[in-house]
């Protein structure tokens, strides 16, 4: 056979026998158990230290500055009109008004330093996740506007779309609806 001939045949040869592998490896995966979920419509456990977007409890918040100053990405914005502390007998902030309390989520890495320091524990780390926004200044997250709703965490979009059709998705939104903190376990605690 010529030369030219054989180095033909050869590259079919080895053109087929790749192809047959690679199809072999599909062919296993086919028939593997799958991996991944259909999410939203099925939905695994987070790990019980999970840390997603902060619920804040702004009837605690004393303005202190202190998760602000812990922050490695100063993404925390705390505007108070006066000096803030916490009364005694109600267990509430008192004394001036907290005018901003704002993350901005371009820059949180979701460490939870912020947690730490908190002398008051009104900033947790939450179990929500999959927040989305159709700007930039609409990824600052204004938990002081959020409070005025009840709210100690933003109601993502896609939730309250889909609340009626998924049933964990309808309790998850009816519970921030209520304001009530989802976990504390992500925290780090004060030292
Ligand atoms: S989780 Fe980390 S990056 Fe995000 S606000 Fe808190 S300290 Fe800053
Ligand atoms: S450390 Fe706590 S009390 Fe102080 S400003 Fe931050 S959230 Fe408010």
């Amino acid at each position: 056979m010529p030369e030219h001939q054989d180095g033909y045949l050869r590259q079919m040869w080895d053109a087929l026998k790749s192809i047959a592998i690679g199809m072999r490896i599909t062919l296993k995966y086919c028939f593997t158990r799958s991996v991944t979920i259909q999410y939203p419509f099925e939905k695994l456990a987070f790990a019980p230290r999970y840390r997603g977007i902060h619920e804040f409890e702004a009837d605690k918040c004393i303005a202190c500055d202190q998760c602000a100053k812990a922050c490695p990405v100063d993404c925390i914005y705390i505007d108070k009109s006066a000096p803030r502390k916490i009364d005694k007998a109600t267990g509430k902030a008192a004394g001036g008004e907290l005018v901003r309390f704002a993350i901005d989520y371009q820059k949180c890495m979701f460490c939870a330093l912020c947690t730490e320091p908190c002398p008051t524990e009104c900033i947790h780390m939450g179990k929500i996740h999959d927040l989305s926004a159709y700007s930039r200044q609409a990824m600052i997250v204004e938990f002081t506007e959020l409070d005025k709703e009840n709210l100690r965490t933003p109601v993502p979009i896609w939730m309250e779309r889909n609340a009626d059709k998924i049933p964990w998705v309808k309790k998850e939104l009816q519970r921030v609806r209520r304001g009530e903190i989802a976990t504390k376990e992500a925290d780090i605690p004060p030292v």
